[in-house]
């Protein structure tokens, strides 16, 4: 079986005393043996090396976006090498924000995506419809079409985590109810079984995002195919804590 992974993204949020607040809360946090689940913090890259130093180390640490590539005269981006060398595993890529706000495109998405994996990094990718998508029932084909530009690109699952993140759900407190998600995740999981193999779609695991709170996190998480959450807003709070114990 899968093991569960929950995510906190704390995107652009914090200050050096909310990073020393939240890592005491999270070090102090009662969670199930790691051996059950995976836990992953998503810091603003500049806190990445005080947390690294402060943060337990059962829990592990990632970027929130990486370069499409090796570094090098690209000012403002940070390079999959970079975060290897701070000892940082892990990167969210394809963020709804990102593609979004900063016009990320599928295909820029799966270069950061294969580019981070031949780094020896592991990579939670992220895909989601708009509500107008899913007024129109266009969410299976929009999903599936944002993971094909990556399985074109990788030759290997085994360091990817897939984030269904419905981007009406995001920062709105209008979650998916437990159906909606369980209904996505299962398409995503027959869409890697025809395209990719059924190994890998039984062993990829994927999180659901939005509006993700210690009060829904046991119902969403109870569905089959729900593999852990992706957690922003909750992420930030002592809150936190209860949904690393979802399944308990
Ligand atoms: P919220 O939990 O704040 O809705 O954000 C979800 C998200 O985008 C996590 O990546």
């Amino acid at each position: 079986s899968r093991k569960l992974i929950v995510g906190g993204n704390w995107k652009c949020n914090g200050t050096q005393d909310d990073v020393k607040r939240i890592v005491e809360f999270l070090n102090k946090a009662e969670v199930p043996c790691t051996n059950h689940i995976e836990v992953v913090i998503a810091p603003p890259a500049p806190f990445l090396p005080i947390l690294r130093s402060t943060l337990r180390s059962d829990f592990n640490l990632a970027a929130q976006n990486c370069w499409t590539g090796k570094g090098g005269a690209f000012t403002g981006e940070i390079s999959a090498e970079m975060l290897m060398n701070l000892n940082v595993p892990w990167v969210i890529l394809g963020h709804s924000e990102r593609r979004t706000l900063l016009g990320e495109s599928d295909e820029m998405v799966a270069e950061k995506v294969a580019y981070a994996l031949s780094q020896g990094m592991k990579v939670i990718l992220c895909c989601g419809e708009t509500l107008e998508q899913r007024e129109k029932n266009e969410t299976t084909m929009v999903v599936a079409r944002q993971i094909k530009a990556v399985a074109d690109k990788i030759q290997s699952w085994n360091n990817v985590v897939i984030a269904y993140e419905p981007i009406w759900a995001i920062g709105t407190g209008k979650v998916a109810t437990p159906q909606q998600a369980q209904e996505v995740h299962a398409n995503i999981r027959a869409w890697l079984s025809q395209n990719v193999g059924e190994a890998v779609a039984q062993a990829v695991r994927i999180q659901y995002g939005g509006s993700v709170t210690a009060a829904n996190c046991k119902e969403i998480g109870s569905q089959p195919d729900v593999d852990g959450f992706l957690v922003g807003g909750a992420s930030l709070k002592p809150e936190f804590a209860d949904i690393l114990n979802a399944r308990i």
